[in-house]
């Protein structure tokens, strides 16, 4: 134990001495959501703890605007940059001038596309679409499900899409299930998501069972659509990020589940590959994701599916958000016990 310590405190040494004057880029497509927000508050504070600065800018989801806020980073002559892109095909572009100066590129949660991208940290994409398709099939294995993408400009989306499909697909070609409609939410917003059910409660005449949607800001409009008919808690819902608001609604029964991505694992991994790359050490990665360019050497994290049952366990024991805040709307009569 006390060997196990010495070795972690060298360990952090050294990290702290190479960190020093290192300026780390941190490039952001928005802060809207809650996640963002602890991505990049967490991020910031594990660099400078290291030793590193960082530079934050986030681009509220303007494309122009994030190039101009990266070509800014280059010529201030940032070390390297950290990138979660609004549209990863646009943002690719960018890796090119930053190899032109000597400065290494990381995608962070989203991929950057068809460009030399050095590394890419992201929770499994494939294996969180996974996780809601199979939620819901175990819940209902028969009846009509909608399909409610995420943003068509990242690629995310897509991969949560195909985790969905590998679970969904030999219950549609069986018949178990009917797609009664698919459509992606322009940005991940939820105003989208509203108008998108909205219409397919009409054309279906309010016959869905299950809506899969990719995250908990879809989830959202999605459940507001539904309450707008009487529906919210009747529906199967998905969800993804374990937004404070969606776990309320899981835990009053108007979401059915999250995929739970602790924030602290990604942003301290991206900042300690961040400072590794800054200083040419190779950094260990677990897989690779293809980028029509190129396998990237990529850094998997493990999501986590989460819903009414091990709320506790998961989501308030880690501290992301805490039992007063999650069950907020219930009578404190109702509240689990905490070991
Ligand atoms: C992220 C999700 C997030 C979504 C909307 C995706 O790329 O992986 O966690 O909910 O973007 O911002």
């Amino acid at each position: 134990m006390k060997r196990l310590f010495l070795v972690t405190l060298i360990v952090l040494m050294i990290i702290v001495g190479i960190s020093k004057g290192i300026l780390i880029g941190l490039s952001m497509d928005n802060l809207r959501l809650e996640r963002w927000q602890k991505d990049r508050d967490i991020f910031v504070s594990v660099a400078k703890k290291l030793g590193a600065k960082v530079l934050v800018q986030s681009a509220n989801g303007d494309d122009s605007l994030q190039l101009s806020q990266v070509e800014n980073m280059i010529a201030r002559g940032v070390d390297v940059l950290v990138v979660l892109p609004h549209n990863g095909k646009v943002m690719g572009s960018i890796v090119k001038e930053a190899h032109e100066n000597g400065i290494p590129v990381i995608a962070y949660d989203r991929l950057l596309m068809d460009c030399d991208v050095d590394y890419y940290v992201t929770f499994d994409p494939i294996k969180v679409g996974e996780y809601q398709a199979k939620y819901l099939i175990e819940k209902k294995p028969e009846g009509n499900y909608f399909l409610l993408g995420g943003s068509p400009t990242d690629n995310n989306a897509y991969l949560f899409r195909k985790g969905q499909m590998k679970v969904l697909q030999p219950y549609i070609d069986s018949g178990k299930i009917k797609i009664v409609g698919d459509q992606w939410a322009k940005d991940w917003l939820p105003q989208e998501a509203l108008k998108i059910i909205e219409n397919a409660l009409t054309a279906t005449k309010n016959k869905i069972d299950a809506i899969v949607a990719s995250n908990d800001s879809t989830a959202g409009g999605a459940i507001e659509a539904l309450k707008e008919q009487g529906l919210a808690g009747k529906v199967l819902v998905s969800g993804q990020d374990a937004d404070l608001a969606a776990c309320q609604r899981i835990v009053e029964g108007l979401q059915t589940m999250t995929v739970y991505k602790p924030i602290d694992s990604i942003a301290t991994q991206a900042a300690l590959m961040a400072i590794s790359v800054a200083n040419n050490i190779k950094v260990i990665t677990n897989g690779k994701v293809n980028n029509n360019y190129k396998d990237v050497p990529t850094f998997f994290l493990e999501p986590i599916p989460v819903d009414k049952n091990n709320m506790v366990e998961t989501v308030i024991k880690d501290g992301f958000h805490s039992i007063e805040e999650v069950y907020k709307n219930i009578p404190k009569s109702k509240w689990p016990k905490i070991k």
